[in-house]
């Protein structure tokens, strides 16, 4: 199957050559024909698969061939999506598949000044992607109108979901037009996501593609048990020995990943972290040194990291095992994409090996113990020490989620801060 047999218009089959896409992944190939005549679509499937493209494509063919481009744009999709990086992604991509088109998009997110944004969107856009703390903020203060939006994107609900945006996304709900053509995207489908999918989505087609064959297939997986006080020497280790290309490290925690730097920096190892205690300009900053190869090394926490894409990254290393399964599989997704094969290596310690289960029964047991190093995971039972660091992680964790939540508050204005500060 080739993209010119999804019927779609040359302006786009111009932009893909561009860009040297042929084929249609294939959930752009399920998704694509079923968007174009206008079905609702209610889509399993994660970053990596080509998603965004799948969405993206057909909402520019329909806008395109519907405006009549007199007079100033009005909105005709909106797109939301839980993460500013993620946002600012699916609007990079909108930029490209519509550079032959007349279309006008922009992206609005939180933790910056609302000014630049109020002006893009004060000049007219037919393609809006936001995060939902600021689109409402911006919303309440007159600054967009929905009346003329068409096709509503819903992209990562389960993760929109973790991050406590469900009042958000149900207000929102409430004030979209009625008759409107809606696409909800989840990579994971459990009962309350399913539930929510039925007050957004109207006779919606499936579309299913499974992270077990999308990541697992081209991700060659390891394991590497070792304590954690040798947790990162085994990760200097790697880098030395098994890593000659760029790597993305996963920690679990903000506080975590800075240290990593800090660690890798007394080694002389260069690297950046990404996560959200770093300002918008900071993460774009180290976003952009390590896609542009001026640094290797990028340590993220998951919030952070989620749908971050960077072109053929071979390597992910996990710090630790993540303590929710499905993180996991969306962290190896950063490698792997789109048919490119990867290998991702986990570091665990003896407290984390209860988390590896999970992951293991997760993935199918696709993870292949590595023995041969010199860090070997010994029985001796944690230190007090060892015991007290582990909690003050978890700790962090804990204060990371509430103040992801939180943070989702701040970035509106003080009408709506005082409203969500009084939900919690
Ligand atoms: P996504 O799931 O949208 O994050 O896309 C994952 C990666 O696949 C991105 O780097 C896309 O640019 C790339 N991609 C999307 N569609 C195709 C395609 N048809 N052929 C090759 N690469 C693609």
């Amino acid at each position: 199957m080739k993209f010119r047999d999804l019927g779609l218009i040359e302006p786009i089959l111009k932009a893909l050559n561009d860009k040297n896409y042929t084929e249609p992944t294939p959930i752009q190939e399920q998704a694509i024909p079923i968007i174009l005549r206008n079905q609702d679509i209610l889509g399993c499937a994660q970053t990596g698969t080509g998603k965004t493209a799948a969405f993206a494509i057909p909402i520019i063919q329909l806008i395109q061939q519907k405006e009549t481009h007199q007079g100033k744009p009005k909105l005709r999709a909106l797109i939301v999506t839980p993460t500013r990086e993620l946002a600012i992604q699916i609007d990079e991509n909108i930029a490209e598949y519509s550079k032959y088109t007349n279309l006008k998009h922009a992206v609005i997110f939180g933790g910056v000044k609302q000014g630049k944004q109020v002006t893009k969107l004060r000049n007219g856009v037919h393609i809006l992607t936001a995060t939902p703390g600021r689109l409402l903020d911006l919303q309440d203060q007159g600054h967009i109108n929905f009346n003329d939006i068409k096709l509503f994107v819903l992209d990562e609900a389960d993760r929109m979901l973790d991050m406590g945006f469900i009042h958000d996304i149900k207000k929102l709900i409430r004030i979209l037009p009625e008759k409107r053509q809606s696409l909800f995207f989840s990579a994971t489908m459990p009962e309350n996501i399913f539930k929510l999918s039925r007050t957004i989505l109207n006779d919606p087609a499936k579309v299913e593609i499974t992270p077990a064959s999308t990541t697992a297939d081209t991700v060659k997986q390891e394991v590497y048990f070792t304590n954690m006080s040798t947790k990162r020497d085994m990760l200097v280790h790697l880098l030395k020995t098994e890593i000659d290309d760029q790597v993305l490290i996963f920690h679990r925690t903000k506080h975590g990943a800075d240290k990593i730097v800090r660690y890798l920096k007394g080694r002389d190892i260069r690297s950046v972290a990404i996560h959200g205690n770093k300002s918008q300009n900071q993460r774009q900053a180290a976003l952009k040194d390590f896609k542009s190869g001026k640094v290797n090394i990028m340590i993220a926490t998951d919030i952070a990291s989620r749908g971050i894409d960077i072109d053929k990254l071979k390597y992910v290393i996990n710090f630790n095992i993540p303590n929710v399964a499905e993180d996991y599989v969306h962290r190896i997704g950063r490698t792997g994409r789109a048919g490119e094969s990867g290998r991702a290596m986990s570091i665990c310690e003896p407290e984390e090996n209860a988390f590896l289960k999970d992951v293991m029964k997760l993935v199918g047991n696709k993870i292949k113990t590595i023995n041969d190093h010199p860090f070997p995971q010994t029985d001796k039972p944690m230190t007090e020490r060892e015991k007290k660091e582990f909690n003050k992680q978890k700790e962090a964790k804990k204060r990371e989620m509430i103040a992801a939540r939180r943070a989702s508050g701040q970035n509106r204005g003080s009408r709506q801060k005082s409203k969500s500060n009084y939900r919690r």
